[in-house]
């Protein structure tokens, strides 16, 4: 973009550089090379979730093929990786896109400000000696859904009582003992799925605590398929069908599960049963109340929860808190759980623009309580883009339309001499909802935090690939987009 007013640092501020901001880089040096690029990021190296989560058993809970870049198709073997082994290949891709070249690390962007006289943004930022400032045309939050510094634990009463260690799985303490010792795991989402087996081995025993059930998917970590497409294909193009083959099963039971609930719940609970070896667990703890793809369906990696229920050594409560006391719970049902470790798996604490604090020309803007305009534009904000990942295919996905959409509007600016654009006010028939449509715990928690979407035309964030291609694909100058 020119500088129409006056010079600026950087053309484009990515912030963050996990999955979102490796991606961004990549599209940003492909498709708009000439522009100057600065990407800030909090933490002192790449990987964003990759790089924060420690806990026993991290990996992904979607599969590799599609959690992947499409530029960087993930050849290993495992289709479902380990949290380290993740965050190496997050590490490979920066480097081969010179990441490292535009970053900033050990940089936390604190407060971003639009002046529309300027037609910039400045940044406030804490870096490693003190406060910095950057200017910039175009500002790309890639920092992910969720707050860094804390992750969520609902009002449990008494928890200050409790005698041992209480460990969110966020800030997992290096060295925890867990030999010998009964271990108490509150939650049953995608953390508590891959942490109950990882450290079922080493403690005396370990409990599984949740309120209701949830959907489980179990999955082999090496796909027969994708090894068999492996020994006939070079490895690339293996990668790109197994991509394709991924994204098209995982749309298909989506779909299904919304027009025919009850024959994928059957389907689901089938399969659960077949894994179970102790098939008396299904009814109480493995048949949830809600339909399919109401909450996300838990991958479970080579059946190792079952094999641990099935040894003895897992075990699962489904039940409430009514009280924590020094040496365990006392559940709602009149039961109670000792415990010497406490494992507080109760999920996130929902953030987007990493709790940067936005104005536009001295106002104050929150996100939550904007629309996004093609999923990646906030409404009423100039040059403000963000990245987020849809929740029933990986992550990945999302962003890499995202990523396409950005540069082809910055080229089209850069082309016409625009050097803003700004999502319009909705036509007064658009109606607001929530931008993710499952009704689980975090999703509740994402009013007023998480922008919404709205019923209709480019407000729309369709949790469904082709739909949204289409929408995200059309017409640059649609009405709708101010660009000036
Ligand atoms: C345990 C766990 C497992 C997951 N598994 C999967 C999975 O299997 N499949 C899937 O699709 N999704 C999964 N997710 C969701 C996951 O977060 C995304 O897949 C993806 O990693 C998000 O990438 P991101 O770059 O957008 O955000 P993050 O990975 O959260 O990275 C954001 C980056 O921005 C930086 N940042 C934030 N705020 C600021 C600021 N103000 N200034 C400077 N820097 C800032 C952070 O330090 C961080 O490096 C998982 C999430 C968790 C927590």
């Amino acid at each position: 973009m020119p500088d129409a007013r006056g010079a600026v640092d950087f053309d484009v501020v990515v912030v963050g550089a996990g999955i979102s901001g490796v991606c961004a880089v990549h599209y940003l040096r492909t498709r708009c090379p000439a522009l100057r690029v600065c990407v800030l990021e909090a933490r002192a190296r790449v990987g964003g979730t990759w790089d924060l989560f420690r806990y026993p058993g991290v990996r992904s809970d979607s599969d590799m093929h599609t959690l992947g870049f499409s530029f960087r198709p993930w050849t290993d073997v495992e289709t479902i990786a380990d949290g380290p082994r993740i965050r190496e290949y997050i590490e490979e891709t920066a480097r081969a896109e010179e990441l490292h070249a535009k970053a900033r690390f050990g940089r936390r962007l604190r407060r971003a400000r639009w002046s529309s006289d300027a037609s910039a943004w400045t940044l406030e930022v804490d870096g490693p000696d003190g406060a910095e400032r950057y200017t910039c045309r175009f500002l790309w939050g890639c920092t992910g859904y969720y707050r860094y510094e804390e992750g969520y634990t609902p009002a449990l009463p008494g928890l200050e009582r409790f005698a041992g260690p209480v460990v969110h799985p966020q800030r997992w303490p290096e060295g925890l003992e867990l030999e010998g010792r009964r271990v108490l795991v509150i939650g049953s989402g995608a953390t508590a799925m891959s942490l109950v087996p990882a450290i079922a081995s080493r403690a005396r025993e370990v409990i599984m605590l949740q309120r209701s059930p949830t959907y489980l998917f179990e999955r082999p970590r090496e796909d027969e398929v994708v090894r068999w497409l492996n020994r006939l294909l070079p490895p690339r193009w293996a990668a790109q069908l197994a991509r394709w083959r991924s994204i098209a099963l995982n749309m298909t039971l989506y779909e299904a599960a919304r027009r025919w609930p009850a024959l994928v719940r059957r389907f689901l609970l089938t399969r659960v049963r077949y894994g179970l070896h102790r098939r008396e667990l299904l009814a109480p703890h493995f048949t949830p109340r809600y339909a399919p793809w109401d909450q996300r369906i838990c991958l479970i990696a080579d059946g190792d929860l079952f094999a641990e229920l099935a040894r003895g050594r897992a075990r699962v409560v489904t039940d409430h808190v009514a009280e924590i006391d020094a040496r365990g719970v006392q559940l709602r049902s009149g039961a109670r759980v000792d415990a010497d470790v406490l494992i507080t798996a109760t999920g996130l604490e929902l953030q987007v623009l990493g709790g940067v604090a936005v104005e536009v020309d001295g106002a104050p803007v929150h996100p939550g309580e904007r629309m996004l305009y093609k999923g990646a534009l906030v409404e009423g904000v100039p040059n403000l883009a963000m990245s987020l990942g849809y929740t029933n295919l990986s992550w990945t996905i999302r962003c890499e339309l995202t990523c396409e959409y950005v540069c082809r509007l910055l080229n089209h600016m850069g082309a016409r001499g625009y050097t803003r654009c700004r999502p319009g006010p909705p036509a007064p028939d658009v109606r607001r909802r929530p931008l993710i449509g499952l009704r689980s715990g975090y999703v509740e928690r994402a009013r007023g935090v998480v922008p919404e979407q709205g019923t209709r035309g480019p407000w729309r964030f369709p949790q469904n690939l082709l739909v949204d291609r289409r929408l995200v694909g059309g017409p640059l100058e649609d009405g709708v987009l101010e660009l000036s």
